[in-house]
């Protein structure tokens, strides 16, 4: 796919940076000045960059004042893709550089490409792909009714597909057109849902590419009419929406994931990392998702994997794994991380899987036996001894886990962790005793 774009074929490129909050936040540059996009960048303050809460409400930590001082978001002109050829615009993920040109210690972006590099270092590369949910609405029939599901089903139906073919169809073209590899696209289970799954790609290219599929989608639904919501719970009672990740890596060349001889069907370094990500949960969610939200759509027989535990092919635990069918199982086994959102900074979500399952293999951990069933449905016994362990159960106990996990301090660095944590901790403190319902009418058109 070609993804190059030349400044001579666009008129606007849109410098977007995915914040805190998990929110894509923009600054347009018009043909002119195009040629410092990649150098001076543009100016984005210390709230739009770091500060911001999903309601836009402006926090405050010790090292990043609120209201004094600037960031330039420095555009990565290499991973600048076509938003819309007959309009000319084009889109390229930014860097938050501080205006003496060193990165920002809050740049998520970053962030992400140092926990990449320390695992090169390692000799560990890993490849991400995602699968993303989202539901997709339309206007009410009803004057002044709020928008209903575009679908009505049945699940992964035909039907459901041909209710919204044309934005469907519009937005595949379109995603092509930006160079982001579909590999698949299907209605979903809830009213209005789709799923997009994604190519796997290098980790900084994935999430560069779900940012701006989201963008991509977004756009192509206004264009007919329709909204779409990445929020975790679209609708309270109805399907979830996940953005799961499906992470790959080799060492020398090889997938280590799967090996059909081994006890487990898994490599000793792939059980390494399934270990380190498992063991890290309790403390790495509130980067996996990280919205009050979030925590709602983590619970049994959604799919979520509410439950920290692994399994092969099994949909209710942390860790789906899998090893691939008959033919090509060494080269597409892989494993899915389930617990994971679209109201993430998802540059964080994936920095903290990585950088939990490159520890688990220094550590040379040992992940407990595979779950072969239903986790819900074992008693607390079994589940105990079978090392079962539940999620935290609201945003404000995962916060308390992040806060104090010297793990994620030691990978993201305190200023960042500290930014994060204010960011989510204001969206706790504000609406997590609010009912989800309350929740959902505030957030569903954020993300
Ligand atoms: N919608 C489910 C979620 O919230 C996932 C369903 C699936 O496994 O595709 O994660
Ligand atoms: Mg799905």
């Amino acid at each position: 796919m070609n993804r190059s774009v030349r400044f001579d074929d666009i008129r606007a490129l849109l410098v977007c940076h995915v914040d805190n909050a998990g929110i894509s936040r923009v600054k347009v540059l018009p043909h002119r000045k195009l040629l410092s996009a990649s150098t001076h960048g543009v100016t984005i303050s210390n709230s739009a960059g770091v500060l911001f809460s999903v309601d836009d409400h402006l926090n405050a930590t010790r090292d990043v004042d609120p209201v004094v001082g600037d960031l330039r978001g420095i555009a990565d002109t290499s991973s600048m893709a076509m938003l819309d050829r007959d309009a000319r615009l084009a889109w390229a993920p930014a860097d938050l550089f501080s205006l003496d040109g060193t990165p920002h210690p809050t740049c998520q972006r970053t962030a992400l490409r140092r926990v990449v590099d320390d695992a090169e270092d390692v000799r560990l590369t890993f490849l991400v792909g995602f699968e993303l949910e989202c539901t997709v609405f339309r206007p009410s029939p009803v004057e002044g009714e709020p928008p209903v599901p575009a679908t009505t089903g049945p699940a992964y139906s035909t039907r459901a597909l041909l209710e919204v073919e044309a934005f469907a169809f519009a937005a595949l073209e379109a995603l092509d057109v930006a160079g982001v590899p579909v590999d698949q696209m299907h209605p979903e289970f809830g009213s209005g849902q789709l799923e997009f799954a994604f190519a796997p790609r290098d980790p900084l290219a994935a999430v560069d590419d779900l940012a701006l599929a989201r963008v991509v989608l977004t756009r192509v639904a206004q264009r007919h009419g329709l909204l779409v919501s990445f929020a975790p719970v679209p609708i309270v009672g109805g399907s979830t929406n996940g953005c799961h990740v499906h992470l790959s890596a080799r060492r020398d060349g090889r997938n280590v994931f799967a090996d059909p001889k081994a006890k487990l069907g898994v490599t000793p370094l792939g059980a390494n990392m399934i270990a380190g990500i498992l063991d890290r949960l309790e403390e790495g969610v509130a980067l996996l998702g990280g919205s009050v939200l979030s925590f709602a759509r983590l619970r049994p027989h959604a799919w979520a994997g509410a439950d920290i535990c692994w399994g092969e092919g099994n949909r209710e635990a942390a860790i789906r794994f899998v090893p691939g069918q008959a033919g090509m199982g060494a080269e597409q086994s892989n494993i899915e991380v389930k617990p994971v959102d679209a109201a993430a900074n998802l540059y964080l979500a994936v920095a903290a899987i990585i950088a939990a399952a490159v520890d688990g293999v220094a550590r040379d951990a040992t992940p407990p036996k595979p779950v072969r069933v239903d986790p819900s449905t074992l008693t607390a016994v079994q589940r105990r001894s079978a090392g079962i362990r539940p999620l935290p159960a609201d945003l404000g106990s995962a916060l308390h886990r992040l806060e104090s996990s010297e793990f994620y301090r030691g990978v993201l660095g305190d200023v960042l962790i500290d930014a994060y944590v204010a960011t989510r901790q204001h969206e706790w403190e504000a609406y997590g005793e609010h009912v989800p319902e309350d929740v959902a009418d505030i957030v569903r058109w954020k993300y």
